[in-house]
């Protein structure tokens, strides 16, 4: 990989060395697997993915990709951490799942190869581990059709975030490995609408993701003050 892909080496590792654990609902991905079905359903409901040509930036191990392609989406996974791209190759090929294919490539570059090629783009739990997030909004902007949805989440950037997703998930509770967040990345809610509208796409909808963990319970709300999902639109 060259120096200029926007990438960090040690990020993409972390993910590489978790990589066999992916699938494991109990692992170190276990809260990926807890919300993954609220934010199929939240996409679907906005986007209808039936049918739909869609691409998933960061896709890791392909929970989120491969559940769109169940759901009748014609789904392209990218990631640029090897391992865990096979691991969800190795799944979607055990599970049957049709329509669904993953590649080792930077957004930005699928973006020039394939400009406005997808109905939908996701990019979830990614932007804050990449050094230039906002080069990454601007692929998913050129990756996606005129009238198409594009779909991000991530972690909001004040105290309660660092309590809850550093010192809670990492430390106290070790629902995640310590190390897999650093507060510098994340991203605050304004952050991201601003980037969104540089980039040209227009905000629809933000809502927050509460997790309880003793519950384990997920849901959408109104409290983006941890984690958070955007979606937006390219205009017609
Ligand atoms: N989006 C998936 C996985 C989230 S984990 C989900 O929500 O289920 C974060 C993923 O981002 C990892 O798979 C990691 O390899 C990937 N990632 C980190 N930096 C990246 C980059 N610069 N380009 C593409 N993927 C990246």
């Amino acid at each position: 990989m060259t120096a200029t892909v926007n990438a960090d080496p040690q990020e993409l590792a972390k993910f590489s060395e978790l990589a066999h654990r992916w699938w494991d609902p109990n692992s170190e991905f276990k809260p990926l697997h807890q919300i993954n079905p609220l934010r199929l359903d939240w996409i679907d409901s906005l986007a209808r993915l039936p049918g739909r040509r869609v691409v998933d930036v960061g896709c890791g191990g392909g929970i989120l990709a491969e559940s769109m392609a169940r759901r009748g989406a014609s789904v392209l996974g990218i990631d640029l951490a090897t391992k865990p791209l096979r691991v969800a190759q190795l799944h979607a090929m055990e599970a049957g799942v049709e329509q669904l294919q993953y590649r080792e490539v930077p957004a930005e570059a699928l973006a020039v190869e394939m400009p406005g090629a997808f109905d939908v783009v996701t990019c979830m739990e990614m932007l804050e581990h990449v050094p230039e997030p906002a080069s990454i909004v601007r692929a998913c902007h050129a990756l996606v059709k005129p009238g198409g949805w594009v779909f991000f989440s991530t972690i909001n950037r004040n105290a309660k975030a660092f309590v809850f997703a550093i010192v809670g998930a990492e430390h106290v509770l070790k629902l995640l490995p310590k190390g897999t967040h650093e507060y510098a990345r994340f991203i605050r809610p304004s952050e991201l609408a601003q980037w969104c509208r540089d980039a040209g796409l227009v905000l629809q909808q933000t809502r927050g993701m509460e997790y309880n963990p003793l519950t384990q319970r997920c849901w959408l709300s109104g409290d983006t003050s941890v984690n958070y999902l955007v979606a937006c639109r390219k205009p017609a």
